[in-house]
């Protein structure tokens, strides 16, 4: 193996021991601590596992998690009802509601009605345009915790080819603005791109975020070029592996995030990031 790991697992304890330190000194000055609803409807495992471990870094940081566990069968205008009470709540910074929701409940109404300033998932339509406009606000946090991966690896991103694959709103679209304003050439593939094996042999980055195990074989990958790995994939033998055939990527690339230990644990700790911004902005800094 001839690639540097990208280890996420490290950066995002890393990041958390900064997080702790900054809800510490909101504590001294006598700030109340920040506050995260995490809202899930429905028992779906793998949103649980998920919900779990935002839960478990806000008590590691010092923000008050405030669980609202609601069943599969709750009615839109109830799950808005909450929202609203949380949008008002002064001990709420950020709302969080796990996402899928089920089918019953429109997922883009309901991201809607969370206000903006709370919207730590970043994916409110006003957050997505200021993203689009380089304006500050809470940025969606798989793509910013990539983002901070790459500035901890210190990789030099500007005019990098780039190709992303997936168009989805939480991955795709915003990871490619978040790498278009760090001044790369972002491509971004679906389901319908033409000859995807000859646009990532090009690019010299390449993130995948399409959610079929081993989808990138690891002969594409352009050698030197920066991988990363969005995919979560668990196998019929419970193991999570990613979208690109690892062992075969890492002879050639020059970074390349593991799966698990990768791009996971740093969008928990940038939701925790969002957190602790909101309400240090709530507070005037
Ligand atoms: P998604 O909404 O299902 O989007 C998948 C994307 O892949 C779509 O844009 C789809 O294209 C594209 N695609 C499907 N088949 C393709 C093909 N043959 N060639 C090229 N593109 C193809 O998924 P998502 O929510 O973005 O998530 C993607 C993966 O990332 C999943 O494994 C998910 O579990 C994982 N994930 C991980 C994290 C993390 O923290 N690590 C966070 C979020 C998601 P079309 O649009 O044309 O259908």
């Amino acid at each position: 193996m001839t690639a540097h790991i990208l280890d996420g697992k490290a950066i995002a304890a890393d990041l958390r021991i900064r997080l702790k330190a900054r809800c510490d000194e909101r504590a001294a000055r006598g700030l109340r601590q920040p506050g995260l609803a995490v809202v899930l409807v429905g028992d779906d495992p793998a949103s649980k596992v998920y919900v779990g471990s935002k839960r478990r870094g806000c008590a590691e940081v010092g923000i008050a998690s405030y669980e609202h566990d609601l069943p599969a069968e709750t009615s839109m205008s109830d799950l808005l009802a909450l929202i609203d009470r949380l949008n008002a709540d002064p001990a709420v910074d950020g709302i969080l509601v796990q996402l899928p929701l089920p089918a019953h409940l429109d997922e883009n109404t309901v991201i809607q009605h969370i206000h903006p300033d709370k919207d730590v998932d970043g994916f409110h339509p006003i957050n997505m345009g200021r993203l689009v406009q380089r304006l500050p606000g809470p940025r969606p946090c798989t793509p910013r915790g990539v983002m901070i991966m790459l500035e901890h690896a210190g990789v030099e991103l500007a005019g990098l080819d780039a190709v992303i694959i997936g168009q989805s709103n939480i991955v795709g679209r915003p990871m490619a603005l978040e790498l278009l304003n760090a001044r790369c050439t972002p491509t971004v593939c679906h389901s319908r791109s033409r000859d995807l094996q000859a646009k990532v042999a090009r690019a010299d980055l390449v993130v995948a975020a399409v959610g079929r195990t081993h989808f990138v074989p690891g002969e594409w990958i352009k050698p030197g070029a920066i991988v990363i790995d969005v995919g979560i994939n668990r196998g019929e033998d419970g193991k999570l592996r990613g979208d690109v055939e690892f062992d075969s990527a890492a002879e050639r690339a020059s970074w390349i995030t593991p799966v698990p230990g990768g791009v996971g644990p740093m969008t928990v700790a940038t939701l925790l990031s969002n957190t602790v911004d909101a309400a240090e902005a709530r507070d005037g800094g």
